[in-house]
């Protein structure tokens, strides 16, 4: 748990913004990269960006050889 001088008090982990500052006053406590997306949200990003692709090529050649 970093220490804010600021505030003058522990601030928990959780309690932290996602930038890593201090919810009250705003001060950086820790580094940004230490709250960094994990991977597992990023690659459900990339499959719903690919399912999404895929869906949108479906629906246009459907929508070719439907005219
Ligand atoms: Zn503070």
């Amino acid at each position: 748990m970093p220490w804010c001088d600021d505030c003058d008090r522990l601030v928990d982990d959780e309690d932290l913004t996602e930038e890593g500052t201090c919810p009250v006053c705003d001060t950086q406590l820790v580094e940004p990269e230490r709250r960094n997306i994990p991977w597992t949200f990023k690659l459900m990003i990339v499959a719903t960006v690919i399912y999404l692709g895929w869906r949108s090529y479906q629906g246009i050649t459907w929508v070719v050889h439907h005219v």
